[in-house]
């Protein structure tokens, strides 16, 4: 449990517009739920106040230096709910984005009308002929995991991701988990074996462009830094 006697001794650090976005995050979450320190918080937001309207010395900086510390290393103890740090997680962000972007292709490409597209290229275009069926399956998946994840990936991970790979191929499992049923179903009428291989694409194009991405962006930055 959050514990009010933290938060109290921070109440002035947050008048003073002194918390990081982090730390200030954590102070509001604990406020909207609390009555106690809501209460507390508002008396202490007027005595603030009407301290700004007379002439106080200011505080020294070392003393501000000291409390501040001091503040800081209480927050780190405030828990915060799970849901809260995985919000704005670069995971979370960025296999959210992908779902997006994959929905927004599959509304202008349906998984059925690109293979029924591919059916007859392949009966028509003498150079298709020359490819095994499942290859062209294949490489559709390929794009349909790659392509969304790739601007999601360019969009969502702004900040320097530690070890890119890593939460790369994370962000790539989750965003296949969730994308492969949904294509499956929305394919009833094609041959199980053509379906498996283009889930297959899916997932390949999920790991390589998720991993890619954040790999290229990673090395970017601290070119950059
Ligand atoms: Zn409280």
């Amino acid at each position: 449990m959050m514990s009010c006697e933290i938060i109290k001794t921070v109440m002035p650090a947050l008048l003073a517009e002194e918390l990081s976005t982090d730390e200030r995050h954590r102070m509001l979450l604990h406020l909207e739920k609390c009555g106690l320190c809501r209460d507390e918080m508002a008396a202490l937001e007027k005595t603030w106040k009407h301290m700004d309207q007379w002439e106080i010395e200011e505080p020294s900086a070392a003393i501000k230096a000291g409390v501040m510390a001091a503040a800081r290393e209480e927050l780190e103890n405030v828990h915060l709910p799970w849901w809260s740090n995985l919000r704005r997680s670069l995971i979370f962000q960025t296999v959210l984005g992908a779902l997006g972007f994959s929905m927004i292709i599959y509304l202008i490409f349906p998984y059925d009308r690109i293979i029924n597209l591919c059916e007859t290229l392949k009966l028509k275009s003498a150079f298709f002929a020359y490819f095994p069926k499942g290859v062209i399956y294949f490489a559709l998946g390929l794009l349909y995991g790659l392509v969304p994840i790739s601007i999601s990936g360019i969009c969502f991970s702004g900040r320097a991701a530690e070890k890119p790979l890593v939460k790369g191929l994370g962000v790539g499992v989750i965003f296949a988990a969730f994308l492969i049923p949904f294509f499956v179903v929305q394919c009833p009428q094609f041959a199980s074996g053509l379906v498996f291989v283009m889930a297959l694409g899916i997932i390949a194009g999920a790991l390589s462009g998720a991993t890619g991405t954040l790999w290229v962006l990673s090395k970017m930055k601290m070119e950059a830094s």
